[in-house]
């Protein structure tokens, strides 16, 4: 049997990749994966579909595991002879009890090895644009628990050096005892008008920063209602200039975008908005569905060479193709003499992704514009052409490219199935104005979403509407949706950037 292994990683601060290459590297081969509480549950997407998946958050009183139910389950799981990840937030050796989980593994004789992660505290630096050390103001950085700042005696804390600290001192765990740890230090001689800062949720879309001084500061958090996860930092630096706080300054940060797409749609969507600042809302209204063992798809297959053109109008029906033409045992080369067309950049990138350079993107990526265009381009006169895309897709480009003369096969390789996601929790939240912005690539998205949320939930609410196209928004007209951005380029980063616009617009409005 293979012998178990354990990496102890470090999940990084928050944001999912801000973990370490090697890192997720490692969960790539995992067979097992206990996941904190802190650790981005986003990460699990790195891990294979097989692997097994263990949420261990530490027991608080809603309930949990204790560290010894942990350290049992790790090295059950290693000598089962599994390769085991236990993933901590932050990095593992800092307030991460990992000494604890070694001494098991050493006694249980399994081997193991730690990978850093970036603690908390410097991420939220990062992310916050806080220094932890200025040429100016703080030489010297101390990361302190302030989970002992209530209990007076048995602390391990020197609160007479803390108060005497020229220098940073940021706290883990302090948000619950923001009073005590104030007061200690000012006990311990620390100046009341020392800058303090609260950062919360470091590095995601939600993250808050509440500035106060040392001794206003549990007051200011009491009234900005801060909740934990928290740091708290202490000295000159928490004073810091906004100008530098490069995160909370993006167009759209910590704006509430719902994405409705298929559930792999939904995670590149997510990503995307992430990037930008954003907090993606995902809420999967359509799934993918390939109907390439259909006889019209296999006929159209068996007389591929007679094709002048073969056409794309989405990266699903590329991806759907080739994964039709792998189960065959075949590749690229059935392409044979064929030009290939896409209906725009993502689908041409598709493409390349599978080794085929578009003969022919439109410069306007709709259906339309496609034909209009490819009539122009190349002489389609009595010429065979060939349709592969999805069973729903509007009529208009057949349409255009018959007037033109050619021969069109329409052949559906994948439909767009409604699927039944949880609507309770997003209408609620689009009833407390929680949600900024419902976003719609595709019309069966449309017919996906409001099929299970009532117009009047999006309508009623402060949410905007933004459309990928016009075939969407039209769509979203038929519905009563009231569409308030539809993208100038219709992909999923034009989509981004005309929301991002409409933000802009709006700010300076
Ligand atoms: N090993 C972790 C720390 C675990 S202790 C690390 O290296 O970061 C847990 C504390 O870390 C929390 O109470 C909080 O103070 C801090 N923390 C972790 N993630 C945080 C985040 N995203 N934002 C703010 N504080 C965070």
């Amino acid at each position: 049997m293979k012998e178990g292994f354990v990496y102890l990683v470090g999940a990084g601060p928050g944001r999912a990749d801000l973990i370490t290459v090697r890192g997720a590297e490692i969960l790539k081969g995992a067979d097992c994966v206990l996941c904190d509480k802190l650790a981005n549950s986003a990460l699990l997407r790195f891990a294979r579909k097989d692997t097994e998946l263990l949420h261990v958050p530490k027991r608080t009183a809603k309930g949990g595991s204790s560290q010894d139910e942990i350290n049992r389950l790790i090295v059950e799981k290693a000598l089962e002879g599994k390769t085991v990840v236990r993933l901590k937030g932050g990095d593992p050796c800092i307030f991460g009890r990992a000494s604890d989980e070694l001494a098991v593994l050493n006694e249980a004789g399994i081997d193991f090895e730690i990978v850093p992660g970036v603690t908390a505290g410097v991420g939220m630096a990062a992310y916050a644009g806080i220094m932890l050390t200025d040429k100016e103001y703080s030489s010297q950085v101390m990361f302190v628990t302030g989970h002992e700042a209530t209990g007076r005696q048995g602390t391990a804390i020197d609160w007479d050096v803390l108060g005497k600290f020229h220098g940073t001192i940021v706290f883990y765990m302090g948000v619950g005892n923001i009073d005590s740890i104030a007061q200690r230090l000012i006990e311990n001689g620390m100046p009341e008008d020392t800058p303090a800062a609260l950062v919360a949720n470091a590095t995601f879309p939600t993250q808050r920063v509440v500035k106060a001084s040392l001794g206003t500061i549990k007051q200011e958090c009491e009234r900005q209602k801060v909740e934990p996860p928290a740091l708290v930092v202490i000295g000159a630096v928490a004073d810091s200039d906004d100008q530098i706080n490069w995160y909370m300054r993006k167009t759209l940060f910590g704006r509430n975008i719902v994405v409705t797409r298929d559930a792999a749609g939904n995670a590149d969507f997510a990503g995307k908005i992430i990037n930008r600042g954003g907090n993606p809302v995902e809420f999967a209204a359509i799934r993918i569905e390939s109907r390439t063992d259909s006889n019209e798809f296999l006929q159209t297959l068996a007389k591929f060479g007679e094709y002048e053109w073969v056409i794309f109008t989405s990266g699903n029906g590329v991806a759907t193709f080739f994964d039709a033409l792998d189960g065959m045992g075949k590749d690229a080369r059935a392409f044979g003499s064929a030009r290939v067309a896409a209906i725009g950049s993502k689908t041409a990138e598709k493409l390349a992704e599978f080794g085929i350079k578009a003969d022919f993107v439109p410069d306007v990526f709709t259906g339309r514009e496609l034909g209009r265009q490819l009539l122009g381009f190349a002489n389609l006169h009595d010429k065979k052409v060939v349709l592969l895309r999805s069973a729903i897709a509007s009529n208009e480009l057949v349409e255009v490219l018959t007037e033109g003369g050619a021969q069109v096969d329409n052949v559906a390789i994948y439909t767009a199935e409604e699927v039944e996601s949880d609507t309770s929790s997003l209408i609620e939240s689009l009833g407390e104005g929680a949600i900024d912005w419902v976003t719609f690539a595709s019309p069966s998205s449309v017919d996906g979403f409001f099929g299970q949320v009532p117009v009047g939930a999006v309508n009623s609410s402060k949410a905007k509407v933004a459309s990928i196209g016009p075939v969407t928004s039209g769509r979203l007209a038929e519905f009563g949706v009231e569409v308030d951005v539809t993208a100038a380029e219709h992909t999923i980063d034009g989509l981004l950037d005309s929301i991002e616009q409409e933000e802009l617009h709006n700010g300076f409005s």
